[in-house]
């Protein structure tokens, strides 16, 4: 009876794609199967935004500087795929709300691809997510940013780390209005955990969204105060 479930499943499963024709995460047009349409996938493994020349932070397409020079940032500079719109911005929400843990492998190939690209992080020693708070974490039942930088590290070789713990359910940083509440927002939000040696590596740090950036400082300031020499970002999309 094996090949007649199969069959059944194989039946249910065709009539359920004629109802519900599976479209792509990044731009909703209809696609044959799998998550990511080429275009997007094209898209995701090719495009990367520049970094800011002054304080290294992400520089939106066709803008010389990223007007935030001015507030203090730790890292040495941050890396993202692209701005906070569709593709990206649509794919990040399927992973974090609906459960398309899946879409971690994409974006994480796409994020693996950028390190590979980029000296200064692919001769980075370790890559570490940003964590959630464990009420949130709970809730969701995976952090986002630890299965992508999973993915990153299976994929570059990079030794994957998990030295900070989130003491501070700190909410969204997107609903606060301008960058000195997300930087106040963000105080005493991280701390590594005890026992972990940073002392002089080279830390990736890995986020879905770059906001303000006080996430990836706040975070960024724990391990190297720690003894990390340096701090490096990698984000998906950067707003
Ligand atoms: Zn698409
Ligand atoms: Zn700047």
């Amino acid at each position: 009876m094996p090949a007649l479930a199969a069959r059944l499943r194989f039946l249910s499963r065709a009539f359920w794609d004629f109802l519900f024709p599976p479209v792509c995460f990044g731009c909703d047009t209809e696609i044959e199967s799998g998550l990511v349409c080429e275009s997007c996938c094209t898209r995701l493994a090719t495009n990367r935004l520049g970094v800011c020349p002054r304080c290294g932070r992400p520089l939106q397409p066709r803008i010389p500087t990223c007007g935030r020079c001015q507030t203090p940032f730790c890292l040495d500079r941050v890396r993202a795929l692209g701005s906070y719109a569709p593709p990206y911005s649509s794919l990040i929400h399927a992973l974090k709300y609906s459960h398309k843990t899946r879409l971690a492998q994409v974006l994480g190939g796409a994020l693996a691809g950028l390190v590979e690209s980029d000296p200064e992080l692919k001769g980075a020693d370790y890559i570490c997510p940003v964590p959630l708070h464990r009420a949130r974490l709970r809730e969701r039942g995976y952090n986002q940013s630890g299965l992508l930088a999973a993915e990153v590290a299976v994929s570059t070789g990079l030794s994957l780390v998990e030295p900070l713990v989130r003491v501070r359910n700190t909410g969204t940083q997107t609903s606060l209005p301008d960058d000195e509440a997300r930087t106040d927002n963000m105080r005493g939000a991280f701390r590594v955990k005890s026992g972990v040696d940073l002392r002089d590596r080279r830390i990736v740090l890995v986020d879905d969204v770059f906001t303000s950036g006080a996430t990836l400082d706040a975070g960024g300031r724990q391990l190297l105060k720690a003894g990390a020499s340096a701090v490096l970002g990698l984000v998906v999309a950067a707003a």
